[in-house]
């Protein structure tokens, strides 16, 4: 083996110092030294193995040298992932111990909902998260794009979405704590300061998803539909149920103007979009949103009233069902799925349609029992966003009522109150970070690391093998790495 010599035993800590930990672990008695990661990187064997599962691996650290074996591209690429954490710094270069792990993810959705639209955060953060997310075999990033405050992605055939949709007149102060049991709305004070425009050029979409390809993480868009319009509707006020004008808005919450579900205009408007976004996003399943869509303009819309007499639809609800059913098929003869907020179920979607279960777990229980698949990121402790427990957070404004703790984030188990006969339906879950208190990319930083590094280990390894302690033991060097390779800030460990 060139460049590689017998090193000193291992210390006190344990030689497989990674996270996601790997399922399988047997760790030997010595390592290989190189004289920096390139040369690890340069000496590694592959081969194809057709016996190993879908993005498993197998690698094997030995005096005859570092092999990888597996099935997919992808597997040969989360063994290096694996290799560069087991790469550490002795002496003068790096050593890796030697060491033999087979492994595969539990869960193929590992997911991080990202959101560009209360606070907008460009290009180079996201090519960190997804560099820092590979590194964690993070494998899917929901882009949330679309929202009351800002529509994000450019649109050809409807120009003034990011004209007068990515711009709004100010946004909330930030630094004006609220403490549990005042309304959040305490913390809304106008700054007034022309917030954008802000948004990704179609070029730019394309340069950011060929960069998560070639990191195995696949891109899912986000349209939401029909709540969280407002600056779709500030842009082209007819696809409302009113006509009115509006700005994008300047504070967070729920607007009650939604996407007008009695206007064929308007269906053909997000038929247009989506055609646009399945041209830029290879993804099998588009996320249509279907959250937090409140009723009352439906219910004095003449044109959403005759579409539910029309259709001998259920009421408002019904509407919101037949709207997710149309865009379902829609999406379909693309040869795409649907993801919707747990709130679609409401509306009695096709099995079709993948439920993402975020008001609690119990959205996707039910989701699964009924037969859709489903994506876990119940509030508590997926959303990110909350405050994480710690004694003095400078980046704390809200307060939820509880703490997301890196150790209550290490306790998610996508698949708790399922029967085991379903557990064929759950695809996954993930990490939400929202971002209306989030005022710069290095907070949005500090909230996603390291809570994202314990939601990782509970996406890819098993169960049985997790343990908190070990992750407690564990995660120090991979903050560290965080900070020095991939210049994220992260939040400490308390
Ligand atoms: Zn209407």
């Amino acid at each position: 083996m060139a460049g590689a010599v017998a090193a000193t035993a291992m210390g006190a800590m344990a030689a497989v110092n990674v996270i996601p930990l790997p399922n399988k672990v047997v760790e030997g008695d010595g390592a290989l030294a190189f004289a920096n990661p390139g040369a690890v990187a340069a000496a590694v064997t592959e081969a194809d193995d057709a016996s190993i599962p879908a993005e498993g691996y197998r690698l094997t650290v030995s005096d005859a040298g570092i092999r990888i074996a597996a099935a997919d591209a992808a597997g040969r690429f989360y063994a290096r992932q694996t290799l560069r954490q087991l790469t550490t710094p002795d002496g003068k270069g790096v050593s890796v111990p030697f060491v033999t792990i087979e492994d595969a993810p539990r869960f193929k959705w590992r997911g991080l909902h990202f959101d560009d639209c209360r606070h907008f955060f460009g290009k180079e953060t996201l090519k960190k998260t997804l560099d820092a997310m590979a590194y964690h075999k993070l494998n899917v990033l929901h882009w949330h794009l679309t929202e009351d405050q800002g529509w994000r992605i450019e649109i050809k055939k409807y120009p003034e979405l990011t004209v007068k949709g990515a711009v709004r007149p100010g946004s909330p102060k930030p630094k004006v704590l609220v403490r549990p049991g005042e309304p959040s709305e305490r913390g809304w004070v106008n700054n007034h300061i022309p917030y954008g425009p802000y948004f990704y050029t179609q070029d730019d979409v394309r340069e950011i998803v060929a960069y998560a390809a070639e990191r195995h993480i696949t891109i899912v868009p986000e349209i939401e539909l029909p709540g969280h319009a407002l600056a779709a509707l500030a842009a082209y006020p007819e696809l409302g149920c009113t006509g009115e004008t509006f700005e994008p808005w300047w504070r967070w919450g729920v607007s009650e103007h939604i996407f007008c579900g009695g206007s064929d205009r308007t269906i053909r408007f997000l038929e247009d979009v989506l055609d646009e976004v399945c041209a830029l996003f290879p993804s099998s399943i588009v996320h249509i949103g279907g959250d937090e869509a409140p009723k009352k303009m439906w219910k004095q819309c003449p044109k959403c009233q005759a579409r539910i007499k029309a259709l001998g639809l259920d009421g408002e609800e019904g509407l919101q069902g037949w709207m997710t059913r149309h865009f379902t098929e829609y999406l379909a003869k693309k040869g795409r799925r649907t993801i919707g907020w747990d709130e679609v179920l409401d509306g009695n979607p096709g099995t079709g349609t993948v439920i993402m279960s975020w008001r609690g777990p119990q959205g996707g229980i039910q989701a699964a029992a009924r037969g859709h698949d489903v994506v876990m990121c119940p509030i508590d402790p997926c959303y990110i966003d909350n405050p994480q427990g710690l004694k003095d957070d400078p980046y704390e404004y809200i307060n939820y009522g509880f703490n997301a703790t890196l150790e209550r984030c290490y306790g998610f188990d996508p698949a708790a109150g399922i029967p085991e006969g379903q557990h064929s339906h759950v695809l996954g879950g993930q990490g939400n970070n929202w971002s209306e208190y989030t005022w710069s990319g290095s907070e949005y930083e500090w909230k996603m690391w390291p809570r994202m590094s314990a939601l990782a280990e509970c996406l890819w390894t098993d169960r049985a093998n997790k343990s908190w302690a070990s992750f407690r033991a564990r995660i120090p060097a991979v903050r560290t790495a965080l900070i020095r390779q991939f210049r994220m800030n992260a939040a400490p460990i308390e």
